[in-house]
């Protein structure tokens, strides 16, 4: 007999120390947290994302020790013959005599059905609780989301922000603070040269992670981008709970005013006014509720530094579009994985994994995901993703970039924000347009095409950015789908007002940058 009657499965992914579970010590209740071999190998991950995970796993299990627990904390050294979770928790429900199995219910579709499915040993019982980090609980997405049903992000997050009271003001609490659901208009600043020396240095940690980097090694881990010891990324709530401090100070006060500027012209260009904190969040160190009142703490504190506009820009993306797309995800999986609605088939250029191409805005992009296994939104949604989106890549071999190389990136979100809103692959479930772009909005919002080789200004030739004929291409490949869409369909217009000759070379250059990606 080992004692234990209960174990209680923690994920890499639910790091949650103020989860139900942990209000009160039980010496009969073992804790398990596992570095498990499929989930290194399930994609190729960005090395630091995969040191900031085991990493994250072992500050917890340490922190749960230390208040008292019985942990077992596994690394890749003891896991090696346990395929999946089943295999694993069978062999520790044997091993301990446990009676009673429990876990938190999983954010990835793929664990989830592990664990509802796979085998235990007779006589133990299976039990899901919720893993209390989302502000909408899991059981009511179906209230709010139906299967293969467009919403829109911006009516699900009216509904939340009453249901929940944030920024709302007026007799009855049922009216939005300054009068305005959505301060997006004022979100979409660039940067001029003489804003460049403000941008503050991104608060980075020194968490050495030699060990970490060492058992991959060992166990042949194959990743991608470059490694960094020490790590710069948050591993505790700690250091989470300081990087959100140091958002608000010094970050909030832009946040939203500078929300989708780009720029290759600053030490800090990786950073610029972005939270980083999704990282933190998507392993649950810290709740969306606990960031959202530290920001509408900050904006109340502050308001004359942090006005309504930039508070509101972010807890948009916390309280709509973080929840919205685990609705869309939890209401259309599995399907949505497979979703292709535009019939994307070509390869991902090969410079996605090396940032090796002329065009300065993807170089910039992709070697900065490489180095620090981050991008931000804009950077992932205008840049990488709508490139690939107009070179009809295929979505999985886009999913599975942007599952690997991000340190943030778990599939409940990267999935809906890859394949719905950035490759329109669902055919608009979760947005209402095709993120389809040309270089005039990327020399509008970034001062990357000063550095490049192409120009974009130019349609046609040698010289003339990639972008541009891409762009016609893609429209009207898909002239009879978008040409209906109110928030697309003027550009037709344009298009019909061009001379033919003009309108036949735009679509051979098209035709010529389709056929030779990888040399762009
Ligand atoms: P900030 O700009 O500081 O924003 C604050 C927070 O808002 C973020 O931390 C995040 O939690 C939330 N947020 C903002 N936008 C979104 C969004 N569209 N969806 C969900 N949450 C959002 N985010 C991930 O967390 N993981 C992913 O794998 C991921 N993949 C993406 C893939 C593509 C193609 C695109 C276009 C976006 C993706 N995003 C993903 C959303 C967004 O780009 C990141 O959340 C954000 O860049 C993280 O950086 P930050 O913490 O500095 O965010
Ligand atoms: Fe990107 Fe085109 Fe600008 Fe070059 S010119 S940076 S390829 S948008």
């Amino acid at each position: 007999m080992s004692g234990y009657q209960r174990l209680r499965l923690i994920l890499g992914d639910q790091l949650n120390a103020s989860h139900s579970w942990f209000r009160e010590n039980n010496p009969q209740t073992l804790y398990v947290i596992a570095e498990m071999h499929q989930e290194t190998r399930y994609c190729r991950h960005h090395i630091q994302k995969l040191c900031a995970f085991f990493a994250a796993m072992d500050a917890f299990a340490r922190a749960l020790q230390q208040a008292g627990h019985e942990v077992l904390h596994l690394t890749l050294d003891d896991t090696v013959d346990d395929p999946d979770f089943p295999a694993l928790l069978s062999r520790l429900c044997r091993d301990y005599d446990i009676r009673e199995l429990e876990y938190q219910q999983p954010d990835e579709y793929r664990l989830a059905q592990q664990l509802a499915e796979g085998h235990l040993p007779d006589g133990v019982e299976r039990r899901v609780v919720d893993s209390e980090h989302f502000l909408l609980p899991f059981e009511e997405i179906p209230d709010y989301f139906r299967p293969g049903k467009a919403q829109k992000m911006e009516f699900f997050y009216r509904k939340l922000r009453r249901r929940f009271g944030i920024l709302m003001d007026g007799p009855n609490g049922d009216e939005p603070r300054g009068g305005r659901w959505n301060f997006d208009s004022e979100n979409r600043q660039s940067l001029r040269g003489s804003d460049l020396a403000e941008i503050p240095e991104p608060l980075c940690f020194s968490n050495p992670v030699k060990a970490v980097l060492n058992r991959l090694q060992r166990h042949d881990v194959q990743s991608i981008g470059s490694a960094a010891d020490p790590l710069p990324w948050p591993i505790s709530r700690q250091q989470s709970l300081a990087l959100l401090r140091y958002f608000c100070d010094a970050l909030l006060p832009n946040f939203g005013r500078y929300q989708d500027a780009m720029t290759g012209h600053s030490p800090h260009r990786w950073s610029l006014y972005h939270s980083r904190l999704s990282f933190a969040m998507n392993a649950k160190l810290l709740s969306p509720a606990t960031v959202i009142n530290a920001a509408l703490r900050a904006h109340e504190a502050r308001p004359e530094a942090i006005n309504l506009a930039q508070v509101e820009g972010f807890i948009r993306q916390i309280l709509g579009w973080r929840e919205f797309v685990r609705g869309i995800y939890w209401a259309n999986m599995p399907d949505y994985a497979e979703k292709n609605a535009l019939g994307a088939h070509a390869s991902l250029p090969s410079w996605y994994w090396d940032g090796n191409t002329r065009m300065r805005c993807l170089q910039q992009s992709i070697t900065q995901s490489l180095e620090h296994a981050y991008a931000h939104h804009i950077q992932r949604l205008m840049v990488t993703g709508n490139f690939a989106l107009m070179a009809g890549v295929n979505p999985d071999e886009v999913d599975a970039w942007y599952l690997g190389i991000y340190v943030d990136a778990i599939e409940w979100v990267e999935l809906p924000n890859t394949r719905g809103m950035s490759q329109y692959a669902d055919g608009g479930l979760l947005g209402s347009k095709a993120y389809a772009a040309s270089a005039n909005y990327l020399q509008k919002m970034s001062d990357y095409c000063g550095d490049c080789h192409y120009h974009p200004k130019e349609k046609i030739g040698e010289r003339a950015c990639p972008f541009n004929s891409l762009y016609w291409d893609f429209m009207l490949r898909h002239r009879e789908k978008f040409s209906r869409n109110p928030r697309i369909g003027m550009v037709y217009k344009n298009w019909d007002k061009m001379e033919t000759g003009r309108q036949r070379a735009i679509l051979d250059q098209a035709h010529w940058n389709k056929g030779h990606l990888n040399e762009l």
